[in-house]
Formats: structure tokens, C-alpha cells, sequence
């Protein structure tokens, strides 16, 4: 099965827009037209509408690190899904580590943001992952189980034909600890094996898995070459133009 390939740059809480702004030029400059694997870079809600412009006409695709599942209302601090679109997002990263266990965000918020995402036309990356606890006490698969059958109910497989999701074993974000290639291919494989039995082999076979965890120039290559790795979402090294240059241009095996 041929999946286009997709580097995603996650900026979490950092950059002012003029920084912003100058990271994104860095990474058009870098990104050919032509390039065979999509690229995807995700600012601050602040940044995102002058970072939209930066990147015009280019291939990079936009994309929020979060929002509400309500259209408006009242919910002071909050970010609309209209609103993530008008300011020039098409993809948000929802459940994302930080926002499970630092905010307590649910299973069943994280579902209605994804039916949200899709009722809206934006592209949903959803982010699953288990801790280092429960990875030790082989909970790993019934985690990643759980979030999905939670995080995707009541969903059909029409309405989830954009979804990406992404594997990021929460002991791997920002501690410089990556999962194994064999550890990440285990679990892309079973969450591929899950989505075919939750909705249809096919629907399994042509989405995305991404995986994120201390994703680096040094270690990108051999990720890239596990046939289930459909790309990754990076986050502390998608901050310096160069070194996320170097991981768009993976040497991985490129299958589509
Ligand atoms: C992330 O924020 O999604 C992430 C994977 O972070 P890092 O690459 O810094 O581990």
C-alpha cells in the first residue's frame, strides 16, 4: 500500500511571531515544490495566521496543536475550529501527550474534538501513546487500544478518510529517549491491525501512522526505514530549520 509520507513540526509553546516567521521561511526555502512526502509544521495559535503567510503557495500544510470541539461559546481561553480555519490551519494535533496528562484532557473530549475536526473539514492528527509505567507492566497494546476504539467512536470510516494518527510512547517525548525502530514498527502494526478490525483492512491499510518521541537528524533514517512508519511528528528538533530540514529529507525506504 502506497502512503504518502509526512514530516510533521510540532513548536509547542515556543517562538515569538517574528521567530516563527523566520523558522517557517527557513523550512519553504528548504521544502522543494516537488518533494515526495508531505510537510507540516504546527505554531502557536498566536503565530499561526502570520506563519499561514509565510508559507503561502507552498507545499507546507498548517496545522493547530489543539482545539475545542464547540463552533463558539463560552469558553474563555479556548480556540474554535472555525477559528483554527480562518486563521489558515487545514490539519490540528488532537490529544497530543501534554495535553492528556498535563491538562487532563479524556478520551471522550479527544473524541469530540475529532468529530469536530472532521465535521470541519480539518485533518485530525490524533496523538496515542502509552506511559513508561504501563509499558513496563505490558499494558502498551491495551492503551493504545483503548485511546483508539475511545478516541474514534462513533465514527465512521467515511468520516475519518483524512485521519493521521500518531504513535508517541509518552516516555519518548522530549527525554532524548527514542522507541527502538523494531519497538515503533510493533506498535504502528498494531494499531494498523486495530483500525482494519475497528473499520475495514483497507481503511487500516491506507492511514497514516506517524511516530514521534525524540525524533533527530541522527536517528530519522532508520525510522523511516520500517515499512508501518508513514512519517513523524516531531517536536524539540523541528525548531532548528536545519536539523528539521535534514529529517523532511530522510533516507528511509520511500514507498509513496
Ligand atoms: C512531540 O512534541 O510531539 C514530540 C514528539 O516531542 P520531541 O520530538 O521533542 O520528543
Amino acid at each position: 500500500m502506497q502512503r504518502r509520507k509526512m514530516v510533521a513540526g510540532n513548536w509547542k509553546m515556543h517562538l515569538n511571531m517574528e521567530e516563527a516567521c523566520g523558522l517557517a521561511e527557513r523550512i519553504k526555502n528548504a521544502v522543494d515544490p516537488d518533494l515526495d512526502r508531505d510537510v507540516l509544521i504546527a505554531p502557536s495559535f498566536t503565530n499561526l495566521h502570520s506563519v499561514k503567510k509565510v508559507i503561502e503557495g507552498s507545499p507546507i500544510f498548517l496545522a493547530a496543536q489543539n482545539m475545542n470541539w464547540e463552533e463558539k461559546g463560552a469558553f474563555t481561553g479556548d480556540v474554535s475550529p472555525l477559528q483554527i480555519k480562518d486563521a489558515g490551519s487545514t490539519h490540528v494535533i488532537i490529544g497530543h501527550s501534554e495535553r492528556r496528562h498535563v491538562f487532563g484532557e479524556t478520551d471522550g473530549m479527544l473524541n469530540k474534538k475529532v468529530k469536530a475536526a472532521v465535521t470541519h473539514s480539518i485533518t485530525p492528527i490524533l496523538c496515542i501513546g502509552e506511559t513508561l509505567e504501563e509499558r513496563e507492566s505490558q499494558k502498551t497494546y491495551r492503551v493504545l487500544e483503548t485511546q483508539l476504539v475511545k478516541g474514534l467512536a462513533n465514527l465512521s470510516e467515511n468520516e475519518l478518510s483524512s485521519l493521521i494518527i500518531a504513535y508517541e510512547p509518552v516516555w519518548a517525548i522530549g527525554t532524548g529517549k527514542t522507541a527502538t525502530p523494531e519497538q515503533a514498527q510493533d506498535a504502528h502494526i498494531f494499531v494498523r491491525k486495530k483500525l482494519s478490525s475497528m473499520f475495514s483492512v483497507s481503511f487500516g491499510e491506507t492511514i497514516r501512522i506517524l511516530y514521534g518521541g525524540s525524533v533527530k537528524p541522527e536517528n530519522i533514517d532508520e525510522l523511516m526505514a520500517q515499512p508501518d512508519l508513514d512519517g513523524v511528528l516531531v517536536g524539540g528538533a523541528s525548531l532548528k530549520a536545519e536539523g528539521f530540514s535534514r529529517i523532511i529529507h530522510f533516507q528511509g525506504v520511500i514507498t509513496g
